[in-house]
Formats: C-alpha cells, structure tokens, sequence
C-alpha cells in the first residue's frame, strides 16, 4: 500500500488555471493538470493505492463550493480517496461550515495561509482551530522564505495555543526553510509530510530532517500536480530508511492520522 498525502484536485473546467497559477506563484514547473483523472493515473503507474486529496479557499467565497467538489469526489471513489475540506478565516460561519464538511464525510482541512495572506497564528484564524481541535487535523502548507504568513515558528505558536489540536506540516514542516521547520517539530508530536522537499537537499539530509521530525510521523506525498509520482518514489527509495521507516512514511502513519491504524 502507497498513500500520496498530499495532493489537490480541483475542477476539470478550472484545473488547468489553478495549475497554473500555483506555477506561477512558485515559479516553478507544474508537472500535472490538477484534475482527478491525471492524479489516478499518474499515481497508478506508480503504485499510489489511495491519496489524501484538497484545494485551497484563496477567498472565502471558494469554501462552500470545495467543499461540496471534494466531497463529491470521495462519494465516487471511497476506496482510493480520503477528502480535507477547505476554510479561510474570513469565511462568516466558520462553526456551521466545519460540521458540514464532517457531515459531507471530510476529514481534515486545508489551509495555506501564503495564498490566503493570513498569519497563520493571527487571531482571525483562531475559529477554525477551535472548531477543529479534538476533531479533524490540519494541514498546513508551512514556509516559504519570501513570506512569514506560513512561518514554522508561528505554526509552533498555534500548537501551544491549541494543544489537542491535530496538525499537519506541510513540506518537512517549512518548505524553503526545511532546517528551522525540523528544529521546531521535533519532538512536538505533530504529523508533517516529505511533498516538495525532496528535490531540494541530499537523501542524507532529507533522512536527518524527517528523523528528527519522526518516522513516526512524516508522510510521503507529491503535492500533485506539482511533481511526479514516480519520480517522488523514486527519490524517496535513494533515502537511509529502514524497511520499516520506509513502511511507515509510505503509509502507516498517514492511516494512523486517520484513525484506521
Ligand atoms: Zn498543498
């Protein structure tokens, strides 16, 4: 069994603009189109047997309808799709919108605080972890060097704050600043997944930093449509894993996030 922790989706008719745009705010080559069927077979030739699948609210008006998309999503393929629902803290009813997304069978939420210009410890954003907290964990896109919206230090700020709340860290838990972002996961408990990190140090240094965050607790994902399921495999296998590490980062901790393990 193959999980892909993280990866969007979005609209047939809008996937290839979304793409784009995250290209374009990276600066970086998008590999994949966004939409589900690219994601299946790309993730298939690869051996990926389920996916952890989101989108991102840039503005409040995008929560309802994500959700209802992903949602609809899961009801057609339960067996390979686990569904995050999506929320912005300008969002008006953030309480009602979380049980809703609970009663649409999601079971998590994204947020990538970067594309929705908040601090992601500031105040406004305190609603959804409340709602959240003790029931769906988080994921957070966490670093981006140009910004601090997403910094791992105020990420940190939020788990102290909301202790029972169960997060995600993005990308080793601060991409571009993947060194700070293990520094302050460590030991924390918190989950954190390897998408969109490993092309960018030695598989020595990505196994230091995911050691450090856990084995335990890290999660292989691709962070679809940006990179390559095989590629993203075939980078990880280059990591000093053990077998059972390896087991874990591909799987088991992602089914244990989700209370099937
Ligand atoms: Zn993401």
């Amino acid at each position: 069994m193959i999980i892909d922790a993280h990866a969007h989706i979005f609209p047939d008719k809008i996937a290839a603009r979304a793409a784009d745009g995250i290209s374009s705010f990276y600066g970086m080559r998008v590999r994949y189109d966004g939409t589900l069927g690219e994601l299946f077979r790309e993730g298939e030739k690869a051996g990926v047997t389920r996916y952890i699948v989101q989108s991102v609210a840039t503005v409040p008006e995008q929560v309802n309808a994500i959700n209802n998309f992903i949602s609809e999503c899961v009801k057609k393929y339960p067996d390979k799709l686990i569904g995050f629902g999506a929320m912005h803290p300008d969002f008006p009813d953030i309480k009602g919108e979380t049980e809703r997304l609970i009663s649409l069978g999601l079971r998590g939420i994204k947020l990538h605080s970067d594309f929705q210009r908040f601090n992601i410890d500031d105040e406004r954003a305190f609603p959804i972890y409340e709602a959240a907290e003790g029931r769906l964990p988080i994921l957070f896109h966490v670093g981006d060097n140009r910004y601090d919206f997403s910094s791992p230090k105020r990420l940190m700020n939020v788990m102290k704050k909301f202790p029972k709340l169960t997060v995600i860290g993005a990308h080793l838990a601060g991409w571009s600043e993947w060194d700070e972002g293990a520094r302050i996961f460590a030991g924390s408990g918190a989950y954190a997944d390897c998408s969109s990190s490993l092309y960018a140090m030695s598989p020595e240094h990505a196994a230091e930093l995911i050691r450090k965050i856990g084995t335990d607790r890290v999660m292989w994902g691709t962070d679809y449509p940006m990179w390559d399921a095989s590629e993203e495999l075939k980078m990880f296998e280059r990591l000093p894993l053990t077998s059972e590490e390896r087991e874990n980062i591909l799987y088991k901790n992602a089914l244990r996030l989700v209370g099937e393990l």
